[in-house]
This record gives structure tokens, sequence and C-alpha cells, in this order.
């Protein structure tokens, strides 16, 4: 099970997600996080996430 970040550690990963975002628009999070299978994340939104605050790259 995924631990919800805290603090600063919440904000810098929203802070990464929305730059992946911009850097690349269109292309899903999902592709290059950390938890991108089953078990490790329950988020209705995988595998087509666009933005994520518990994204964590690889
Ligand atoms: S929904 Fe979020 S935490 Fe889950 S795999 Fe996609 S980016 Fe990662």
């Amino acid at each position: 099970m995924q631990q919800k970040p805290k603090g600063l550690g919440k904000l810098w990963r929203r802070i990464r997600a929305r730059w992946l975002a911009f850097k690349a628009p269109g292309r899903f999070l999902c592709d290059s996080c950390r938890y991108d299978y089953r078990g490790a994340c329950n988020r209705p939104e995988r595998p087509n996430a666009t933005q994520c605050d518990d994204y964590e790259p690889r």
C-alpha cells in the first residue's frame, strides 16, 4: 500500500507532476510512474493519469 506523502514531499511531487505534464503534453504520467502496476496503485485514473499527487518517477 502506498504511503501518503506529507508536507513538502507532497508539494514537490505535485510540482514535478505538473512540470512533466507541461514538458510532455498528452503523455500519461502512469507510463513512467513507479506505482504503475496492480496492487501498488488503486487510483481510478490509472493507467491514463495526466495529473496525480502520488506520482513517483521510476
Ligand atoms: S495513477 Fe498516479 S500513482 Fe497511479 S500509476 Fe498513475 S501516476 Fe502513478
